[in-house]
């Protein structure tokens, strides 16, 4: 875009030169003064300067409020208590499971166990070891 009129540096030039000037990373200090006398000559290029400028800081804005963006302190203490619940939950599970021997979903409830069973063989120099590990994962089902 130009106004017509006629410029030391031509309205391409500005254009081509525009996100540097913005970012101030033209090194060429002779450049940056030509550009500023070109916006003062050019309203078209001055329009796009202001443009370019606003849709950048809007960018970092946004970019900068995703980046920072904390979790609500409701769903914070919602997690908490949640933890806090499976903790006790846990807790009581390890008592019967101590006490009576043995459990069942059922005395649960609406509660579900998930049975995590890994087994894993390691060979070293022809000697085999075999790690097992398994664990219970208590999910509840209110909703
Ligand atoms: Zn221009």
């Amino acid at each position: 875009m130009s106004c017509g009129g006629p410029h030391e540096t031509p309205c391409h030039d500005v254009m081509h030169a525009l996100v540097l000037f913005i970012d101030n990373e033209l090194q060429d200090s002779g450049q940056v003064q030509a550009l500023n006398i070109h916006f003062q000559e050019c309203p078209p290029c001055k329009g796009t300067l202001e443009q370019e400028k606003a849709a950048l800081s809007l960018l970092q804005s946004l970019l900068g409020r995703s980046c920072q963006e904390a979790a609500p302190e409701d769903l914070k203490a919602k997690i908490f208590a949640q933890t806090e619940e499976l903790a006790a939950q846990m807790n009581l599970l390890y008592q019967n499971q101590m006490g009576a021997g043995q459990f069942g979903a059922g005395q649960f409830g609406t509660s579900q166990f998930f049975s995590e069973y890994t087994r894993t063989e390691i060979t070293v120099d022809g000697v085999t070891q075999i790690i097992e590990t398994s664990h219970e994962i208590r999910g509840d089902f209110s909703f």
